[in-house]
């Protein structure tokens, strides 16, 4: 049985469907009512997994080659599942907020290109203009490699192919708590009691008291998202002229694209850290926005919305099984393609049944070591206004001196 019907929920019963396996998907709400329905598109897998200041160089490289595989495992999903439509593959541009990140940002595409990782090039400050039309970034890096999905199209795509795989998606069915019994687990959930051999949590921003002690270990953060009005073809093709998914390196970090029908800038960030309504967060959003592109001042924002990612305490993805119990958590922002990944490799885990960990964010046989809970937290993010405020406070003091 998986718990939440968002990519790694689905993309696990997918493959545990295809495989021969009997799945049942539940969700609290409608399948696809978590990231998986709202989130900016942005579908690139590997990049963010390079930390040239890790203390293990090693392992990091060792993540970096999953996120890697993360990306051609998802350009596979899409090809096979006839759902390549969905997706643009137009690559990425990383804009430095300060001159200091455009450094950081030079030296891993060097390192990335050097080690056959990613074919990634630096573009000068001068030539930002190339990527996207403002005067606001100090450079930054671009890589053909990975694009832009559409969220909903791609979730409706899986869920088709998920049911016609022969799993049973129920929703809306909560989960409420579960026991082990001989040979698997009793579950409690809003349609009756369940039993299963395997149960696979896949819940990310959305994890709650159901499952106490993954609740621990992860932290939901609201992301919000707007979208412009239909703007003339001349701002469109001078907003991100090569149409790529676009991120940049603040604390506070925002994230933009045009959409589909490439008419519109979708602009989407951490506008508050504290959960304010969608209205709220587009304000915050807005300012944001036109901080970066004064020009879009007179634009109307047409649509709102926000949603939960899911933080780990060391930032990075974890997947891990213990006593048949198995998990996908902490997207930490990017989970479109590393979601999807890790919910198949949970499929692999039932299915065959290796010894060894299937990829790099595997925690299975250390769990309680490798995927840390965090101290004085119990799933309430008390601490996340207080962070919020430094990050803005020190990206405040980062342009600040890089203006001098
Ligand atoms: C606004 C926003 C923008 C984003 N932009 C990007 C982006 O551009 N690129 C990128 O890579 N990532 C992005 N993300 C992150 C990405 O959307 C997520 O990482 C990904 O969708 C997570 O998929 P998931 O299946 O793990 O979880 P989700 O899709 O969040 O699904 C979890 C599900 O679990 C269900 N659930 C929770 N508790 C229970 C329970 N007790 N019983 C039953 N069901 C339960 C929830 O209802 C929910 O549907 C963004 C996220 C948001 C919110």
């Amino acid at each position: 049985m998986v718990i939440g019907g968002g990519y790694a929920g689905l993309s696990c019963a997918l493959a545990l469907a295809r495989g021969g396996a009997s799945v049942i998907v539940a969700d609290s709400e409608m399948a696809g009512f978590g990231g998986s329905s709202r989130n900016g598109g942005q579908a690139n897998g590997g990049w963010n997994m390079i930390d040239l200041a890790a203390p293990d160089q090693g392992a990091m490289r060792a993540r970096v080659e999953s996120g890697l595989e993360s990306q051609g495992h998802f350009e596979e999903l899409l090809a096979r599942e006839g759902l390549y439509d969905c997706y643009e593959p137009v690559g990425k541009f990383v804009a430095a907020y300060v001159p200091r990140h455009y450094d950081t940002l030079r030296r891993k595409a060097e390192w990335a290109s050097a080690n056959g990782y990613l074919d990634a090039e630096e573009v000068a400050p001068e030539n930002v203009h190339e990527e996207v039309g403002t005067e606001f970034y100090h450079g930054g890096v671009r890589f053909s490699r990975g694009g832009l999905v559409q969220p909903a199209r791609l979730h409706a795509g899986l869920l088709a192919r998920v049911a016609a795989a022969g799993a049973t998606v129920a929703s809306p069915v909560r989960i409420d708590g579960f026991r082990r019994v001989p040979g698997g687990y009793s579950v409690e959930t809003t349609a009756g009691d369940i039993r299963c051999n395997n149960l696979v949590v896949t819940t990310n921003g959305y994890t709650g008291s159901a499952t106490p002690d993954l609740q621990r270990r992860v932290v939901p953060v609201a992301s919000y998202i707007i979208a412009t009005e239909p703007l003339a073809d001349e701002v469109v093709d001078a907003l991100i002229p090569r149409r790529r998914a676009v991120s940049d390196t603040a604390r506070v970090l925002t994230y933009f694209r045009l959409s589909p029908d490439h008419r519109r800038m979708v602009f989407g960030g951490r506008a508050s850290f504290a959960s304010v309504s969608p209205e709220e967060g587009a304000t915050g959003l807005h300012r944001m926005m036109t901080e970066r592109f004064p020009h879009l001042r007179d634009v109307r924002v047409t649509h709102g919305w926000k949603g939960n990612v899911a933080f780990a305490r060391d930032r990075l993805p974890h997947m891990g099984e213990a006593d048949g119990l198995h998990w996908a958590l902490c997207c930490n922002g990017s989970g479109v393609v590393m979601m999807t990944y890790l919910g198949a490799k949970i499929a692999q885990r039932i299915l065959d049944r290796p010894n060894a960990p299937v990829c790099a964010f595997d925690g299975t046989g250390s769990a309680n070591q490798a995927f840390p809970a965090i101290p004085l937290y119990n799933g309430r993010p008390w601490f996340l206004p207080v962070i919020g405020l430094s990050y803005r406070l020190r990206d405040f003091v980062d342009r600040l001196q890089s203006a001098r």
